[in-house]
């Protein structure tokens, strides 16, 4: 039995479609999920609640972007992420690897791990392998992620290969640090586009005893056509009897294109960038609320969406938020409050569908330019929400919320 007691609940028929359910120190979730990017240990405009509300039970954090600010000692002081921010579900933080690769300046990379300047202050950090452990169990997450080297996906041949070997030995050196903590941990498929690479670094990873296995270094840089190709690569080699994360992706249909071919997890930070740019995802396709056409238009954004905003408010007055870019947040704003959300599940058994339902996603904001990293105060309604995948209305988190932030016997761990 692995820390996360993955359970496969049903397969879908002429698909690797499968939806599944597994467990964590803060909860159940069930998969195929999307999980609403929480870099800084916030999602974009977003409250917990607003989170919670539309179905949100793992967020993504960044151990990168929270080693360099608030700080370890921040989580270690206060007990861990989950009381920190006030989310009493799971946790997954991203390693720092594709950071380090993405954004870091002036970054060295060794064979011990990487140095980079810190963009908050310009002091050099070293980030190691074992150091990113530590920091993910400082900041209490749930699901650990080893430390990978990045490339871009189109890298030569040599430099994927020498990537993914390095990979591979911080993979070991990732599962030493851990040891026996409870949280789970997950190793990072490399190999670029390159199919023996890809299946070296799978059946090499498979036989180290992680609680799961991402798909990296894909949705940088390579087509669509290659992306769908490595994945389901590797996702045939993976076991089944644990889950399946394919990092930083993507659009809506990229999602269903990986549920077919076996993925159970996703992050992407594109539910925020689009946001910004007054885009939503409905089951009707993809509309921008900065259109004039929007003005007049008293109809909900998604007619076939349960969520509060798309029950609640019109079209007019999204559109009329996202010219004004007014600035609204936080839980009580009756603004256009669609969180993201799990995706699809699929629809399993002899007797359905092959392919997994479709879901509805729909994704709305309003907003200013500026980057996602901005610290201005910025708000954007981010909105994921999956019509036919809306969950009961009584949240499971309920019996854990407390008049207090939650605690719980992991973050008073540390
Ligand atoms: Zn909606």
């Amino acid at each position: 039995m692995t820390r996360l007691a993955f359970q496969v609940i049903a397969t879908a028929s002429g698909s690797r479609a499968r939806a599944a359910r597994f467990s964590t120190l803060h909860g159940d979730v069930e998969t195929p999920l999307f999980m609403p990017v929480g870099t800084h240990a916030t999602v974009k405009g977003l409250s917990p609640e607003d989170l919670e509300a539309a179905g949100a039970r793992i967020l993504l954090a960044n151990a990168y972007h929270l080693l360099l600010r608030p700080g370890v000692e921040v989580f270690a002081r206060v007990g861990g992420i989950h009381r920190f921010m006030n989310w009493p579900g799971a946790v997954l933080t991203d390693s720092g690897g594709y950071q380090v690769f993405s954004l870091a300046d002036d970054r060295v990379v060794t064979e011990d791990g990487a140095v980079f300047r810190s963009y908050v202050d310009g002091a050099r950090i070293a980030l190691s392998p074992e150091r990113s452990i530590a920091t993910q169990l400082a900041i209490g997450s749930d699901v650990l992620m080893a430390m990978d080297e990045c490339i871009a996906s189109t890298s030569d041949y040599a430099t994927a290969a020498a990537a993914m070997h390095r990979t591979h030995r911080w993979a070991a050196r990732s599962l030493a640090a851990r040891g026996d903590a409870p949280q789970a941990l997950f190793g990072i498929v490399q190999g670029a586009c390159f199919d023996d690479l890809r299946r070296e670094s799978a059946e090499h990873l498979v036989r180290l005893p992680f609680d799961g296995y991402a798909i990296g270094g894909l949705a940088v840089g390579e087509s669509k056509a290659e992306r769908e190709r490595c994945t389901a690569l590797v996702t045939a080699l993976l076991p089944e009897h644990l889950p399946r994360y394919l990092m930083g992706v993507g659009t809506p249909l990229d999602l269903l294109e990986a549920v077919d071919r076996g993925v159970d997890m996703f992050d992407c930070t594109m539910p925020s960038i689009l946001a910004k740019q007054g885009v939503a995802f409905t089951s009707g396709g993809r509309l921008n609320l900065y259109r004039g056409v929007y003005k007049l238009a008293d109809a909900a954004l998604d007619a076939r969406c349960g969520c509060a905003t798309c029950g609640q408010y019109s079209r007019a007055y999204l559109h009329h938020l996202t010219k004004t870019d007014e600035p609204w947040g936080g839980s009580s704003s009756p603004a256009t409050t669609c969180a993201s959300t799990p995706t699809s599940r699929p629809r399993c058994g002899s007797t359905s569908s092959p392919a997994p339902s479709r879901p509805t996603v729909t994704r709305n904001a309003r907003s200013s330019a500026g980057a996602t990293t901005s610290i201005r105060p910025s708000w954007r309604r981010v909105a994921v929400s999956v019509a036919t995948t809306r969950r009961s209305p009584g949240s499971p988190f309920a019996a854990r919320r407390r008049a207090t932030r939650p605690s719980c016997t992991a973050c008073r761990a540390k």
